[in-house]
């Protein structure tokens, strides 16, 4: 196993004295390196890796503390639909690699697990268990090539989060493991999965499984005073275990086929000040941020 944490301490450990910063967004990175829609992203770890290190470096160049790799569709399940099942703990061994090689010292891996894009028994046909062994593939690879945690992100149904949490222990009894969810906006001031799960249910099952940081990125037409507001009830939920957000940059519009998010570097650095002075811990981006964004936010976070 590579050793990310030789030289910096655990991250819970970090995160209780200082707040951190995330990256944002890889898919549009990845499109401006010239990936088409319907490919699978998660192969280019192999095939494309200077592309996916160049999407690290600046992020890493940008100021952020924690670099995410490029692992989102990398479960068994999701790699499936491109073939590629068999190739899971490779890929992922590779892209944990490639995003060590670029955190250096200096910043700390989160291994990268989403959805695995269909539902749970009983509204789909995939059960708990065979979810859970195909997250634990993905985050044996993850660790195996230097992940420092994992992030289970993007969750819409907590015992889908909860499988994250289980496999990650299964490899690793002591990995840090990250949740968030993407929530929705059911009423002002009121947010909930596209399952119809409540920020505080979201959070108690994804802590009692035994997450130690949890949270909520990415979403569904929230701007980013929701964002903040939503940031609020997090810490209110989660009892003193550190709550991590990383919106989107702004609620999306669309232009033609295309989604288009609007949000400006300084207006993610104001809502990043406005999540810490919540006390969220950890202020990253989701769909729309760029090296811009998290140079903004991270020069906040840190000159606060
Ligand atoms: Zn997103």
């Amino acid at each position: 196993m590579v050793s990310g944490t030789m030289n910096k301490p655990d991250l819970l450990t970090e995160l209780a004295v200082r707040p951190l910063v995330c990256d944002g967004a890889m898919g549009t990175q990845l499109l401006a390196h010239g990936i088409k829609s319907g490919e699978c992203a998660t192969l280019w770890n192999v095939d494309r890796p200077a592309d996916v290190r160049a999407v690290h470096d600046a992020y890493c160049a940008a100021g952020c503390d924690l670099l995410t790799t490029n692992t989102f569709g990398g479960s068994s399940i999701a790699l499936d639909r491109h073939g590629l099942a068999e190739r899971a703990a490779e890929l992922n061994e590779a892209a944990a690699k490639i995003a060590r090689e670029a955190a250096g010292r200096r910043a700390w891996v989160l291994g990268d697990v989403g959805p695995f894009g269909d539902f749970l028994e009983p509204f789909g046909e995939t059960t708990a268990d065979a979810l859970r062994e195909s997250f634990r593939i993905q985050i044996q690879g993850l660790v195996t090539g230097g992940a420092d945690a994992v992030l289970v992100e993007t969750m819409s149904d907590p015992a889908e989060a909860v499988a994250g949490v289980e496999a990650a222990r299964e490899v690793d009894a002591n990995v840090p493991v990250v949740v968030t969810y993407a929530f929705q906006k059911a009423a002002p001031g009121v947010f909930k999965t596209m399952m119809g799960t409540s920020v505080e249910e979201a959070v108690s099952r994804a802590v009692g499984a035994g997450a130690g940081i949890v949270g909520a990125n990415c979403g569904t037409s929230l701007d980013l005073e929701d964002y903040v507001e939503l940031g609020k009830q997090l810490v209110a939920s989660a009892g003193g275990t550190p709550v991590v957000v990383q919106p989107n940059a702004g609620a999306p519009r669309m232009v033609g086929e295309e989604t288009v998010y609007d949000a400006t570097p300084a207006q993610m650095a104001a809502a990043a000040r406005d999540l810490l002075q919540a006390g969220v811990r950890i202020v990253g981006g989701c769909c729309g941020t760029t090296p811009a964004h998290v140079a903004a936010v991270a020069a906040a976070v840190k000159g606060r």
